[in-house]
């Protein structure tokens, strides 16, 4: 059973763009995914092809119309498709690994990429959309976010990564950043490799890679430490 995507854009040229070259575009030539792009102006009705309108209530920017989007979700997703439906959004919850974790467990997304000022509320509610924001900035649109979200999902999906334990010794798999890495030369520009990484101890090793993680997290990323409370006590 694969991981089926299904993007709504107004730019499906964008798909599958950077997904379609190394690890996640071999995954989807092998078919561990698939990926449907769909243009949302082929749901318009009217001539023009018109996706979107001016806000309610005046201001700025343009809104994209709830029925022309309802016509595109109910062709992508019809009743009983098992996959969740997500509006990219920067009014979303924040993308977590956890969740990225479930959506590589599940059948796959229905993905709305908004543009413009976003999408009308009625939309949102009646289709039950998920918000999901990939962090607190402003994209022009929601293609790079569905991207960005699609590709790690991807990388967890079984077969994609060749090697498995690397997924899971990564940032946040704890609840803590990662460890500083180093490989060959020996020495670069004067630096040396840490001592502890060449002593061939694995536990002295383990016990260093932990505490530089703890001391990166406190001083990066102390939110994430408050989560990971359980394990540095
Ligand atoms: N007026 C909106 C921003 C619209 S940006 C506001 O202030 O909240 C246009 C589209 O880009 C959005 O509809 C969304 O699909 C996408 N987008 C922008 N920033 C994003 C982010 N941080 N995460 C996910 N999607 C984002």
């Amino acid at each position: 059973m694969s991981f089926a995507a299904s993007v709504l854009t107004l730019y499906p040229e964008m798909f599958p763009g950077a997904l379609g070259l190394s690890l996640a575009g071999r995954a989807l030539e092998a078919g561990t995914w698939s990926l449907a792009a769909i243009q949302i102006r082929d749901f318009a009705t009217d001539r023009h092809r018109t996706v979107d309108d001016t806000p309610a209530g005046g201001g700025a920017g343009m809104v994209m119309r709830a029925d022309v989007l309802a016509k595109a979700i109910d062709h992508a997703s019809p009743p009983g498709d098992p996959r969740p439906r997500l509006l990219m959004s920067p009014r979303g919850k924040p993308l977590t690994q956890a969740r990225v974790r479930e959506l590589a467990a599940g059948p796959g997304a229905v993905i709305l990429c908004g543009r413009f000022e976003g999408v009308d509320q009625r939309l949102i509610e009646s289709r039950a959309l998920e918000e999901v924001s990939i962090g607190d900035f402003i994209l022009s649109g929601g293609e790079p976010a569905a991207l960005v979200l699609l590709d790690a999902v991807v990388r967890l999906l079984p077969g994609v990564m060749g090697n498995a334990v690397s997924g899971e010794e990564e940032s946040f798999e704890n609840g803590l950043l990662e460890h500083p890495h180093y490989t060959r030369p020996q020495e670069f520009e004067g630096r040396p490799i840490p001592d502890v990484l060449i002593s061939g101890n694995h536990r002295k090793i383990a016990e260093w890679r932990r505490a530089e993680a703890e001391k990166l997290t406190r001083e990066r990323r102390p939110d994430l430490l408050a989560a990971a409370q359980p394990l540095v006590k």
